[in-house]
């Protein structure tokens, strides 16, 4: 539908798509202008996809693990047939460059529905026997019921996909609201969902804002469960709002993501990763490195090598396959992100490249964009809030440090355990130090590989809750144990 020549977007309902009385804008970031008009839902519009879930449950819980493989596996086939399609719309919506939304957010989103589609066709329960009571006790894992997926809008698809396809895969129907900032692709697959063979009501989606939407499914007394990715500060109303109802939580949240370089580490290597670690997706990766620790007697070389790097990650139109970044997600976002600049300098750090010190060119239909380039910064306090808030842009910080004891301590000394990285060749310090930091997830010589297989999460302020294989098999069903006295 177009209003204006603007793309306006329907709700997903019970497998239809319904008109909403009010809509809100979402912007084209590299351009700055209006790119589609979003329903602005609100406790209405969830009632009625709550109601489409609860009638759709009983007869999609009954269907085999098979029978609901084969829908995600078409669902899955649709998507990848039309990838270049979504990439396109992803890089507009999103602000990212079509490179990234070509090689990973879409083709991730495919992976995701295949990946759960086969590994529920695996999962075993538990058996006991307790001979000398007469027992045999096993457990059964059953569907929760309407599960509540809300998701940010860095990774737009990928991101609600992951909590989509475990969640209809293991047998519950859904309430999906992503990001009011990027719902484009979402409205594009429920278009694909009829296809694939989803009967009406297994997935909805609501678009709209977090207070509106968002709170009223979080709220909602018939959603048992909410599996929510976004920021720290949000998961706080969340926690409070659903706590009345003691509903299944699974949080995932912000990061201060350390990478600890030790001067036997492969330093072109690491160079290269910390670059990509620090700057991909414009730095708006929950995962992404946002403070550099390096061992004080390479330190000097590292900075140098680094900022050299950091000027030729290519920041400019997302449309062009040959940049690295686009531009961040809105106006808001990069005057946040600035402002750290801005106080870093205030507070007498250096900034090496980047914002204020390099000018980024753009074609004359950008320049309303939300660019900013990488930026590098030094001689910051590790109590500044530079060094202990998430930025979530390309903004990273260097700091020397001279021993192992104390890089640990400072690089858990922030209130954030989501991801780390660590680089030696030394095998026993990569263990010792892996081991003590204080993150769900620790990458070594390596940044972000994932094997869907493993646990996925965050501790301290992170998150609560792990998803991925086995633990999103745990998260999206009830287990119940059964003794049999025979
Ligand atoms: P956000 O918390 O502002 O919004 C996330 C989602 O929550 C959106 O859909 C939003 O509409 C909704 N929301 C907002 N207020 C709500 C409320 N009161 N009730 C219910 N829903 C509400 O986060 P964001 O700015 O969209 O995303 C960036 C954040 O997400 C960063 O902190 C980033 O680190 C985090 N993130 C974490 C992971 C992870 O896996 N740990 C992955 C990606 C992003």
């Amino acid at each position: 539908m177009s209003n204006q020549g603007k793309l306006v977007l329907e709700n997903y309902i019970g497998g239809k798509f319904l008109p909403c009385k009010k809509h809100i804008d979402s912007f084209n970031p590299s351009i700055g202008e209006v790119y589609c008009r979003v329903p602005d839902s609100g406790a209405e519009e969830v009632e009625a996809a709550v109601t489409a879930a609860k009638e759709a449950f009983p007869s999609w819980s009954a269907k085999s693990p098979a029978e609901r493989a084969q829908v995600l596996n078409k669902l899955a086939d649709l998507l990848e047939a039309r990838l270049e399609e979504f990439a396109q719309a992803e890089s507009k919506d999103q602000g990212k460059t079509i490179t990234a939304a070509r090689n990973v957010d879409i083709p991730r989103a495919v992976y995701n529905f295949r990946y759960f589609a086969s590994s529920i066709l695996y999962h075993t329960t538990e058996c006991s026997q307790m001979d000398h009571m007469g027992c045999v006790n096993y457990t059964i894992r059953c569907p929760v019921g309407v599960a509540g997926l809300i998701s940010p809008w860095n990774l737009p698809l990928y991101l609600l996909t992951w909590k989509i396809a475990p969640a209809v895969a293991l047998g519950n129907t859904v309430v999906a609201k992503p990001s009011e900032m990027t719902s484009v692709t979402a409205w594009m697959m429920c278009q694909l969902l009829e296809e694939a063979g989803f009967p009406p009501g297994v997935v909805n989606i609501v678009f709209g804002t977090g207070p509106r939407a968002g709170d009223a499914l979080v709220a909602h007394p018939d959603v048992p469960l909410i599996s929510f990715t976004g920021s720290t500060s949000t998961a706080r109303v969340i926690t409070e709002r659903s706590a009345p109802h003691y509903k299944k939580l699974s949080l995932e949240l912000g990061g201060k993501n350390p990478a600890v370089v030790f001067a036997d580490a492969d330093l072109e290597e690491c160079i290269r990763t910390t670059v990509r670690s620090s700057f991909s997706n414009q730095g708006e990766i929950c995962l992404c490195t946002s403070r550099i620790f390096v061992e004080r007697s390479i330190y000097p070389q590292f900075l140098a090598k680094f900022v050299d790097a950091a000027r030729q990650w290519k920041t400019g139109v997302p449309s062009d396959p040959s940049n690295n970044n686009g531009a961040l997600v809105s106006k808001e976002h990069l005057e946040k992100v600035r402002g750290y600049v801005f106080l870093a300098r205030a507070e007498g750090a250096q900034v090496h490249c980047g914002e204020g010190v390099d000018t980024l060119n753009l074609p004359p239909q950008n320049v309303g964009g939300y660019f900013m380039l990488p930026t590098v910064i030094t001689e910051v306090k590790d109590s500044s809030r530079v060094m202990q808030e998430e930025i979530f842009g390309p903004v990273t910080c260097l700091t020397p440090f001279e021993k192992e004891e104390e890089v640990i301590a400072r690089a858990n000394g922030v209130r954030y355990g989501l991801a780390a990285s660590v680089w030696s060749r030394d095998v026993g310090r990569v263990h010792r130090v892996a081991k003590q930091l204080q993150a769900g997830m620790v990458w070594t010589n390596c940044w972000m590989i994932r094997d869907l297989n493993l646990p996925f999460g965050g501790m301290k302020c992170s998150g609560i809750g792990r998803e991925g294989g086995k633990d999103s098999y745990h998260f999206f069903t009830e287990v119940k144990s059964i003794t049999v006295k025979h």
